[in-house]
């Protein structure tokens, strides 16, 4: 099994000032050298980040193109997230896919091409509410999961995600019981340094992809979670 994973997504959040500030705590702290931690910034701030921060933490883009390069307007490529440094990009987020519309097809192009270009893929996957109150969560799952496995060959380099629409940005958490994915079907709410603990040590949970609390001190926390 691979080692515990501690993504954090912050989104389109944070400036050189906050950031800055997030990247001094992180690089200050004790952290556990067994858990795999790569940070997804914005793309404007790849470069600022990957200089600033302790070169044992990853750093990801949030979202790239299918493509190497040309007429895509506001794109950016694989090969320009590596040229940052940068080793990691995040595909298929649910506000990637339900507020900006990308498709199950094209998140699997994307892998495709992110893969081949040598990045290692945060690939996420999680069904809607109304999916889930209309029964649909596996076949929902299940083919977002198949676009994304038809395009990998070397499972190593790719961290698949399940994150549910209906439990991102509450602030709420599962009770532990509803995390063990394998066994009772259900996800997490938001990872939080209180949560974090409990969750982590369930034994079908081999990581967190965390959003809000990893823009604040507490993500240490939950860096930590398990130990
Ligand atoms: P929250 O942790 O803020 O619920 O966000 C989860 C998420 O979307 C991480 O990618």
């Amino acid at each position: 099994s691979r080692k515990f994973f501690v993504g954090g997504n912050w989104k389109m959040n944070g400036d050189k000032k906050s950031l800055g500030d997030l990247i001094q705590t992180m690089n200050g702290g004790k952290v556990d050298p067994n858990v795999e931690v790569v940070c997804g910034a914005p793309s404007i701030y790849l470069d600022f980040v990957r200089s600033k921060l302790d070169a044992k933490f990853g750093v990801a883009a949030q979202n790239c193109y299918k493509v190497p390069k040309g007429a895509f307007t506001g794109e950016i490529s694989p090969a320009m997230i590596k040229d940052c440094g940068v080793n990691w990009v995040i595909l298929g987020h649910s506000e990637r896919r339900h507020v900006f519309g990308e498709s199950d097809e094209l998140i699997g192009q994307k892998t495709a091409h992110a893969l081949e270009n040598g990045l290692g893929v945060i690939a996420c996957i999680g069904e809607k509410l109304d999916e889930r109150e209309a029964g649909i969560t596996e076949k929902v799952v299940y083919a977002q999961t198949k676009f994304i496995a038809d395009n990998v060959k070397d499972w190593s380099k790719v961290v698949l995600a399940y994150e549910p629409v209906w439990a991102i940005g509450t602030g709420k958490t599962a009770s532990p019981q509803q995390v063990n994915i394998k066994t009772e079907g259900v996800a997490e709410g938001s990872v939080t340094g209180g949560t974090c603990k409990e969750l982590g040590s369930q034994k079908d949970v081999d990581g967190f992809l965390v959003g809000g609390a990893s823009l604040k001190p507490e993500f240490i926390d939950i860096i930590n979670a398990k130990q």
